[in-house]
């Protein structure tokens, strides 16, 4: 059996920006400190962060005053933010740079009076954050599906976002119907698909062009995880997202000539190496990595994280 290997797989900029928030301010102020939902949808990530001290908690009204809060890198709505200033909160915004940019998109949209839809999937933590951006007096539309897109009534200028994390392929059939039913809609100036989850996706593919089963670290609730398994759903192949090595059921792996292997943008390399371990250890003679794009993207941490992380 061999095993081909997703390159880029894996942490983003995004998710390595956030866990380093919370490491720091654990150094910073000592535990406990608070985060609002989980920081990366990742179980691993959240259970060593929970060892170290953070406590995970869905609402604001979990955490008592004065204390220490992060946002999550999918985002927060601006009554979070209002609700944890209201508490006297010390907070660190570990958002993902490029979620805090759809929500200036849609700021932007919406004092041009543009009607703004969001491309998402409904209960997300992004998408709520990113709905919680719309002026009091504005709405944002939600669309999950072409279907969606047949349903909107919307008169005057309209413009549309997304979701970072979605399915590249199933957001263009949206767009197109989006384009087909609103032809002068405006795009937003960037593709809101982040960089990472669009390389993850193009590796996937050409790595299932010659593998004949895929394993995908990443827990389930996240959506890019979910995301890069249905690609190989789609190409006719079986694939698995599974937490770890341990989740790996022999059955799947009998007959199997080649394994591929990736990771969701929140799932750390560690685990990937553990299921290169075990697919060794039930046979695999070769591992090999596949050619994929380059990345170079860093976005620093809060300023006072940063002087804190010299001083080290
Ligand atoms: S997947 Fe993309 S949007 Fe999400 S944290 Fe990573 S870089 Fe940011």
């Amino acid at each position: 059996m061999k095993v081909l290997l997703a390159n880029p797989r894996g942490f983003c900029a995004g998710v390595d920006r956030a866990i380093e928030i919370v490491e720091s301010a654990l150094k910073l102020h000592g535990a406990p400190i608070y985060v609002r939902h989980e920081v990366v949808h990742n179980r691993f990530v959240v259970d060593d962060l929970k060892g170290k001290g953070a406590i995970f908690v869905e609402e604001i009204n979990q955490v008592p005053a004065g204390k220490v809060v992060i946002f999550s890198a999918h985002g927060v709505s601006k009554a979070v933010r209002k609700q944890s200033e209201k508490i006297g909160a010390i907070i660190y915004d570990a958002t993902c740079p490029l979620v805090t940019k759809v929500h200036k998109e849609v700021v932007r949209k919406q004092k041009q009076a543009h009607q703004v839809i969001l491309i998402g999937h409904h209960g997300h933590p992004e998408v709520e954050g990113t709905l919680g951006q719309s002026a009091p007096d504005s709405n944002i539309a939600l669309v999950e599906s072409a279907c969606d897109v047949e349903r909107l009534e919307l008169q005057g200028e309209v413009s549309y976002t997304t979701q970072t994390t979605l399915s590249v392929d199933d957001t263009r059939q949206i767009v197109e119907a989006l384009k087909a039913k609103f032809p002068t809609i405006k795009a937003p100036k960037k593709d809101d698909i982040c960089y990472a989850t669009q390389n993850r996706q193009d590796a996937v593919k050409t790595l299932m062009q010659d593998s004949d089963l895929l394993l995908v670290l990443g827990s389930n609730n996240s959506s890019n995880s979910n995301r890069l398994r249905e690609i190989a759903t789609k190409m006719q192949k079986k694939a698995y997202l599974i937490d770890g090595a341990n989740e790996i059921d022999d059955k799947w792996l009998s007959g199997v000539g080649t394994v591929g292997v990736t990771a969701g943008a929140s799932a750390p390399e560690v685990l990937v190496q553990e299921v290169i371990d075990y697919l060794r250890d039930y046979g695999a003679s070769e591992v090999v990595e596949i050619n994929g794009a380059k990345e170079s993207v860093h976005f620093p941490v809060p300023a006072e994280l940063r002087i804190l992380n010299k001083e080290k």
